[in-house]
C-alpha cells in the first residue's frame, strides 16, 4: 500500500523580526500564506528508512540529502517514537518547491510526511499531537500543516488563521544558489532594526485591499539578505521594470516574489521576467490548503 500526500510552499506576507532571544531562536510576527507550488510526498512501508527525490519542472533538487538529515525521516522518526513503534518507510519526494529558496520546502515534506505515515499506519495521531510534532521538527512545520493564510508567533511555530478574503497571484523568481538561513540572520543581528507589526497585512487581507496589501507587505530580514547577496538587488529591480505592484523576498531568500492584480497579469509579467534573464518564474496564487491526502493505492 502507498500513500500520496501533498503539501504547499508558504510566503510570508509580513515577517517580523524581534532581537535574539537567550535560546538563540529570534521571536517572529508573521503572517503566512500558503501558494500554489507544492511537494508530493508518497509513503510506503520498508525495512528501513529510505528517501528519494525527483524533481517537478525545473527544480533543482542536488540539495536535498538523501539520508537520514533529510527532514522527512526525521518526521517519520519521531512520529514512530511518538507512539512507541519500530516501524520504516521508503519515503518519495516529487519536489515543486525550489530548495532553500525561503518557502519552506523541507518543512512542507515533514508535513506531508508525519500525514501520510499517520495515514498508512493508521496511528490516528490527534491534531494537537500532530501540530506538536511539526514544532519539533522546525518553525516552519506547524504552518505546512494548517495552510491558508495565518499569524504566526513564538518563533513561528504558533499559528492562529487569519481572516483573508483575496485570491492574490504571484510571480516567484527563483533564485539557482540556495541561502542558509541562519546566515541571513547573523547579517540581521549584526544590522538590527525589525519587529515589524503585521497590523497593516491584516487588515488589506481581511477586505481583500490589494493596493493595501501591495503598501503592507515587507520582510525584516530582506536587508540582511541583500546585503549577502548584492545580485539580489537585480532581481528585485527586474521585478519592478516588469511592472509589479510590490515586490518582498520570500523567508530567508533568496527567491523573491512580486505581487500583481490577476492571473492575467502574472503570466504577462512572468514572460516579461523570462525574457530579462530570469528562467525559472513561476506563477502562484494563494492561499492554498495545508496538507492534505490526494492518492491511496
Ligand atoms: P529553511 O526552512 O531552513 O528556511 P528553506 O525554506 O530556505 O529553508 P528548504 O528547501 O526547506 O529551504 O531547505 C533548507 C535545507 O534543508 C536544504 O538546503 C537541505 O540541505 C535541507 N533539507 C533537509 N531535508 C530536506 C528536504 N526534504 N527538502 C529540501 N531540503 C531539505
Amino acid at each position: 500500500m502507498s500513500i500520496t500526500v501533498r503539501a504547499p510552499a508558504k510566503i510570508n506576507l509580513l515577517l517580523g523580526v524581534g532581537p535574539v532571544r537567550e535560546d538563540g531562536y529570534h521571536p517572529l510576527d508573521t503572517v503566512y500564506q500558503a501558494i500554489s507550488l507544492y511537494d508530493d510526498v508518497t509513503v510506503s512501508t520498508s525495512a528501513t528508512w529510505s528517501v528519494s527525490v525527483e524533481p517537478i519542472g525545473e527544480v533543482d533538487c542536488s540539495g536535498v540529502p538523501l539520508d537520514d538529515t533529510n527532514i522527512a525521516v526525521r518526521a517519520g522518526q519521531l512520529l514512530t517514537a511518538h507512539h512507541g513503534i519500530t516501524r520504516f518507510a521508503s519515503i518519495g519526494i516529487s519536489k515543486g518547491i525550489p530548495v532553500a529558496g525561503g518557502m519552506a520546502g523541507g518543512s512542507a515534506d515533514a508535513a506531508a510526511t508525519l500525514v501520510a505515515l499517520d495515514r498508512l499506519w493508521d496511528l490516528q495521531t490527534s491534531d494537537d499531537d500532530l501540530l506538536a510534532i511539526a514544532a519539533e521538527l522546525g518553525s516552519d512545520v506547524p504552518f505546512a500543516l494548517l495552510g491558508g493564510t495565518a499569524h504566526g508567533t513564538g518563533r513561528g511555530e504558533l499559528v492562529e488563521p487569519v481572516a483573508d478574503d483575496g485570491t492574490w497571484w504571484w510571480v516567484v523568481v527563483p533564485h539557482p544558489q540556495g541561502m542558509s538561513t541562519p546566515e541571513v540572520y547573523r547579517a540581521f543581528d549584526a544590522l538590527g532594526g525589525g519587529g515589524t507589526s503585521t497590523a497593516g497585512v491584516r487588515d488589506a487581507l481581511a477586505s481583500a485591499d490589494l493596493d493595501g496589501l501591495a503598501a503592507a507587505i515587507h520582510n525584516d530580514l530582506q536587508a540582511a539578505a541583500l546585503e549577502l547577496r548584492a545580485d539580489l538587488r537585480g532581481t528585485e529591480a527586474d521585478l519592478r521594470g516588469a511592472g509589479v505592484l510590490a515586490t518582498l523576498l520570500s523567508g530567508s531568500g533568496p527567491t523573491f516574489l512580486g505581487l500583481v492584480a490577476d492571473q492575467d497579469d502574472a503570466h504577462h509579467l512572468r514572460e516579461a521576467l523570462i525574457d530579462a534573464g530570469h528562467p525559472g518564474v513561476v506563477v502562484a496564487t494563494g492561499p492554498v490548503a495545508g496538507t492534505h491526502l490526494v492518492n491511496y493505492v
